[in-house]
């Protein structure tokens, strides 16, 4: 089945221009769109993946979708579903072994049913598509579908690709013959770094980032009264005194020594907007390297005991530091076995921690059930943080770093490829080499910690490096330029693969 998603336009492009420090960005996309949109007129513009829901490509879609309307560039949106469950089974293999986990081995029953389900997709497209309308095509599950709409109708086609691994591996090589017959014939290709580009398609491709949208519930900034009352209403904090807004239906958690999550202020106040506290805010998933992260802080807090040469005011930032790590609730990640079980993982770590250093450490469970109160969560969370943690042993781009970068919070992140392409170490964040070498962090956090002006530093660059790359305004630039030169080249007569 193929479904429109209808996108409504919540905000618009006066509203991004409304804020002083935007005013210039939208002026200078309105002035590229000016150009490169009357180049599309005629032309449907189909963006295409395969959910509405969950996950980032669908959370960037709306306002992608909806500010290319705005910039004069028709713009729809469908998704993809199928009653043969087993090929988004098939899809999720692709998609792990691209990230080099998995078997690197298809059968032949595999790449039929990836075929017979891309065919009857297509036989739907088909019908929707007009002569010379634009086929975005977003990961491997619409992939052999778009290929074949694009050999069959007179659309130009570009496959974006949100995944990718900085290393040639078996299970990567895989993934990708199995996707070459697909990927290779579409008119363009984007990936988020050059490292993910599989040497078939060098030459054929173009580099676009994610990006944050700076106004969102994810990112936009409060004013004190605000960021209080949203920890009030979540739960992370206890009002004291009459709040505005009521609290909200669903509230944060938090791991109880026992080993049971119960009320965020229990067994005492966090101490968010009070004490220094390092955050991460991720998945419930091994790469994104939280147990040597939680070691690392058990670390800084024991060497604590006997460390020399630190001020006073040094010593008692360190101790007063707390760790959050935060990540979704264990119900929205039941269907997730690798989810379940690395959080029990470090629940199980937890629990086992000396009682005086487990006191630092709150472990977050965030509800799921409602996007916006998340969002509101999140960003209080990372706006109350000192320093915001990234550890992770891999990552695709890492929009938890870019989120924080433009809050002005220093971040400290792995040297993984989708984070050094955000961090430059000592300049806009800092860098660690290894991920899992926790006297590293541990000594990484202290030298953060200790040094304010040095942390307001990194903290005003990183902002800066996300205003001049990662905010929406460049991704919409950028695919405006992509979409425009995709209609432009030359039609290159592509093989005539054998499903045809
Ligand atoms: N996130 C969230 N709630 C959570 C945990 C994560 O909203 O409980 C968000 C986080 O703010 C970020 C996204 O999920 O926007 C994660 O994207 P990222 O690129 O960092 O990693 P991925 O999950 O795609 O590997």
């Amino acid at each position: 089945m193929i479904e429109e998603v209808s996108v409504e336009h919540p905000v618009s492009l006066d509203d991004y221009a409304s804020y002083s420090h935007l005013e210039a960005d939208v002026a200078e996309l309105r002035s590229a769109a000016a150009t490169l949109s009357p180049q599309l007129r005629g032309r449907t513009v189909w963006m295409v993946n395969s959910t509405a829901r969950g996950g980032g490509v669908a959370e960037m879609m709306p306002r992608l979708v909806s500010l290319l309307n705005q910039l004069g560039v028709r713009t729809k949106w469908v998704v993809i579903g199928t009653h043969r469950s087993e090929f988004f089974g098939l899809t999720k293999r692709l998609h792990n072994l691209i990230h080099g986990e998995g078997q690197p081995a298809f059968t032949a029953g595999e790449r039929d049913l990836y075929e017979t389900v891309s065919r009857e997709l297509a036989d739907e497209m088909q019908h929707l598509v007009a002569p010379g309308d634009l086929l975005v095509v977003h990961d491997p599950q619409p992939a052999g579908m778009g290929a074949m709409v694009q050999q069959r109708s007179e659309v130009r086609s570009v496959w974006r690709s949100h995944i990718g691994l900085d290393e040639d591996l078996p299970q990567t090589r895989a993934a990708w013959d199995f996707l070459q017959p697909y990927v290779a014939s579409y008119d363009h290709t984007v990936f988020t770094a050059s490292e993910y580009i599989p040497s078939f398609l060098s030459g054929n491709v173009s580099i676009i980032t994610p990006a944050i949208d700076p106004i969102g519930d994810k990112n936009r900034a409060f004013a004190a009264h605000t960021l209080a009352g949203i920890l009030c209403n979540s739960g992370l904090m206890t009002a004291h005194t009459p709040v505005v807004r009521p609290s909200f239906e669903f509230r944060a958690e938090r791991l109880q020594p026992n080993g049971c999550f119960a009320s965020a202020t229990t067994p005492d106040e966090i101490g968010l907007l009070f004490r220094p506290v390092v955050t991460q805010i991720s998945r419930w998933d091994r790469l994104k390297g939280w147990m040597p992260l939680m070691q690392a802080f058990v670390k800084l807090k024991c060497a604590l005991h006997h460390a020399t040469g630190l001020t006073e005011i040094q010593r008692r930032r360190l101790q007063l530091v707390r760790l959050v790590l935060a990540g979704p609730e264990p119900a929205s990640v039941q269907d997730d076995p690798e989810a379940t079980s690395i959080l029990q993982e470090l629940c199980e770590a937890y629990v086992g921690l000396d009682s005086e250093v487990q006191q630092q450490i709150v472990l977050l469970s965030l509800p799921m059930k409602s996007r916006r109160e998340n969002a509101l969560m999140v960003n209080a969370l990372q706006h109350c943080s000192s320093v915001v943690v990234q550890n992770s042993l891999q990552e695709g781009f890492g929009l938890t770093v870019t989120e924080p970068m433009w809050k002005r919070i220093p971040v400290l992140g792995s040297n993984t490829c989708g984070i050094r392409q955000q961090i430059r170490d000592g300049v806009d964040g800092r860098l660690i080499h290894d991920p899992q070498d926790a006297d590293v962090i541990a000594r990484t956090m202290v030298d953060m910690l200790g040094d304010p002006a040095s942390r307001e530093r990194l903290a005003r660059q990183g902002q800066r490096r996300v205003h001049d790359d990662f905010l929406v305004f460049t991704q919409l630039r950028r695919w405006l330029e992509v979409l425009v030169s995709t209609v432009g080249r030359e039609s290159q007569p592509p093989p005539q693969p054998d499903w045809l």
